[in-house]
């Protein structure tokens, strides 16, 4: 059991942290082919949290949970399995509250992410490959007496889904004004499936006529369960940073997502390149998976002679992977030429 004066302190400081913040903002996409037919697509920024991805918001429910269950206390080493962008703000938290913090993660991490763990005072731990982070983190909780967060079952739930300001009622707050209110479609990537949870089961608690997609990029195990609900299939593992995994999520619920579309990497990196270009800065490389699928339901609409909205998140900035998604070398070494996917996409946009 932690102390409750220490256990008071911690909530509060994550409250006052909570207090402190700002909401992140709706970006309507300039694309005059799609909204000449009526189709408006929008991107929720949340690379402007304090730890640069959707991950905080992530993070604060994760701590505030463990907190209330009584899972950490004073002097407790928290323990992550994570792709990164949770560790960074796991990070963050965790010297909020004077916690020491290891983040077990693949060899493969963006070195930037790496720097961002350590300086917010976390130690990272690194191994060969995706699908032996959550063994590791639980021997490294198991031994230091601390506590694995464990983001991949807990992210579900963790997370207010029938409101309280998440990242489903803010979308629709935000759209209120705008021409098409309630959005055809929401897309979003799935690492731990959390984010996709919370907007499906928002969606049908508040009856929205909104479908979930989620996009999946290629070495994904998703995709194959949401077509089987076989939770023991496995695959190589995603070349997208942040999403995509080895094998089924607990929290990834199947029944919340009503349409999967499946991404190849090259796709994903034109369309980061290409949505940098139309908004001006640089944009990681999930938020190009989520660009892919946005133009695919688009594209499909405008076929159809429908309007309506299409959302989706920009999960975070470009600016953590310019020694890899935007370094051409590395990209042509790992996943291949994206030139004529990018004149695809351009194509499409034209
Ligand atoms: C985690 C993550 C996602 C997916 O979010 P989940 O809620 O974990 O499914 C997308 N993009 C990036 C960069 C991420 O870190």
């Amino acid at each position: 059991m932690p102390s409750a004066p220490w256990l008071h302190e911690a909530i509060a400081r994550i409250e006052a942290d909570y207090q402190r913040s700002a909401d992140t903002h709706l970006i309507p996409l300039r694309l005059p082919a799609f909204a000449a037919q009526g189709i408006d697509l929008y991107l929720k920024d949340e690379s402007t949290h304090p730890t640069g991805s959707l991950k905080h918001r992530l993070a604060r429910s994760l701590f505030l949970y463990a907190l209330c269950n009584g899972w950490l206390h004073e002097g407790s080493t928290v323990v992550e399995a994570s792709s990164g962008s949770t560790a960074v703000s796991e990070a963050y938290f965790a010297r909020l509250l004077g916690l020491p913090f290891v983040a077990v993660m693949p060899r493969s991490t963006s070195p930037e992410k790496i720097a961002q763990i350590e300086f917010h005072g976390g130690r990272c731990h690194l191994v060969g490959s995706a699908g032996q982070v959550y063994e590791e983190a639980r021997a490294i909780a198991a031994e230091t007496g601390g506590h694995y967060m464990d983001q991949f079952t807990y992210a579900e739930r963790a997370t207010d889904w029938r409101g309280n300001n998440n990242i489903a009622e803010s979308m629709f707050t935000q759209m209120a004004r705008e021409r098409h209110p309630v959005p055809r479609w929401i897309v979003v990537g799935a690492g731990t499936g959390g984010t996709s949870a919370t907007i499906g089961r928002y969606v049908r608690y508040q009856q929205h006529a909104t479908q979930v997609c989620v996009a999946d990029p290629a070495g994904s195990v998703f995709s194959a369960y949401h077509r089987t609900g076989d939770a023991s299939l496995t695959a190589p593992g995603s070349r997208i940073e942040g999403i995509g995994r080895p094998r089924v999520e607990p929290s990834f619920i199947r029944t919340l997502v009503d349409r999967m579309v499946d991404v190849a990497d090259v796709d994903s990196v034109a369309a980061m390149r290409v949505l940098s270009q139309l908004l001006g800065r640089r944009v990681g490389p999930s938020t190009g998976t989520n660009f892919v699928a946005m133009l695919t339901l688009a594209h499909e609409m405008r076929e159809r002679g429908e309007s309506g909205s299409i959302l989706s998140l920009l999960c975070d900035a470009g600016e953590r992977y310019l020694p890899t998604y935007y370094n051409c070398d590395w990209v042509h070494q790992t996943m291949g030429d994206c030139a004529s996917a990018e004149q695809r996409l351009n194509a499409l946009l034209a």
